[in-house]
């Protein structure tokens, strides 16, 4: 158990960008370069993560033991916002045995046959695990919805594509996590709150430096004319599926020390009301292990 100082300090980065409750939502209430007046120097705040990152290492060998309840932490955000650094940095002290990655692409032609929510469903970690959804099923109310043409590929029977599809999709959606919740899958979506400023920048630094290079895609570049109808998009998305069980984050994404603080506080908060311990011995199994200590040492 954490002591109250410190769960208080950590509610302090997680409250002012948790989203349970959707109607009022409003993106622009949240601005991507907040670090609450907070200015850290790398030092410290690599110092602060790194304490959180061990802290979760030791919960999930316990949330394996438990075998029960699991994490599902999804990843949204626009290009360059930072999702992989947070994810390597946020999971680095965590067993890799014990925790799954899945980057969602673009659907292969077998995925294409199946409903939309075919190819997430197998991902959802079983009990006593963790997995990352490096984009997820949101993508198919956000790239899909601002690019039409990929609901052509889904072959969706033509009357069943009506005006309301967006909503009957996030509708969906919030059901569908719902459900998992009620499995024991314990839900944290993130949206990292790039600016379009900001993004700029970090595709110029791709360009600019040697090293970057291979992360430059022209493609994601052109995808900045669809600025808007993705912040639309989002917005709806995070309006129609923020939920007590299922609450996202906006982080801001602009400072990304800040990014990966916010992300594993609100991660550390989520398993410490948990409260995992290691499971207990019954007495029968108490008898059994004196039982093999006695063997082994004859
Ligand atoms: P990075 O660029 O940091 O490597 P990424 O997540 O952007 O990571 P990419 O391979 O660049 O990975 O892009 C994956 C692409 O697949 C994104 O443009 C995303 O919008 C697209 N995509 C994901 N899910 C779907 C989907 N269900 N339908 C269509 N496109 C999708
Ligand atoms: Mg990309």
């Amino acid at each position: 158990m954490l002591r109250k100082e410190v769960m208080d300090a950590i509610k302090r980065y997680t409250d002012p960008f948790r989203v349970a409750h959707g109607e009022n939502f409003r993106l622009n209430n949240f601005d991507p370069g907040d670090t609450l007046g907070l200015s850290m120097a790398k030092e410290e705040a690599a110092q602060l993560l790194k304490q959180g990152t061990e802290w979760l290492a030791m919960e999930q060998e316990m949330l394996y033991a438990q075998d029960s309840w699991s994490l599902l932490l999804v990843f949204q955000a626009m290009d360059a916002a930072g999702k992989d650094g947070t994810i390597k940095h946020v999971m680095s002290g965590v067993n890799p045995q014990g925790c799954d990655v899945f980057s969602f692409k673009q659907p292969s032609a077998e995925e294409l046959s199946h409903d939309f929510m075919w190819r997430y469903a197998t991902k959802v970690p079983p009990r006593g695990r963790i997995g990352i959804f490096n984009r997820s099923y949101y993508e198919e109310v956000l790239v899909v919805r601002v690019h039409q043409k990929l609901l052509e590929a889904q072959r969706i029977p033509a009357e069943l594509v009506r005006p309301g599809i967006w909503n009957e999709r996030l509708a969906d959606i919030a059901r569908f996590e719902d459900y998992i919740a009620r499995q024991g899958v314990i839900i944290l979506k993130f949206y990292l709150n790039l600016s379009y400023e900001e993004q700029k920048k970090r595709f110029l630094q791709r360009l600019d430096n040697p090293d970057k290079n291979w992360k430059f895609s022209a493609a994601d570049v052109r995808e900045r004319r669809y600025w808007n109808d993705y912040m639309q998009a989002y917005e709806e998305a995070i309006r129609a599926t923020a939920s007590k069980s299922a609450p996202w984050f906006i982080v801001p994404a602009d400072h990304k020390w800040f990014t990966r603080l916010v992300v594993a506080a609100a991660i550390v908060e989520a398993v410490e009301k948990l409260e995992l311990t290691y499971p207990k011995v019954s007495p029968e199994q108490m008898r059994d292990l004196a039982a093999a200590r006695e063997e082994l040492e004859q």
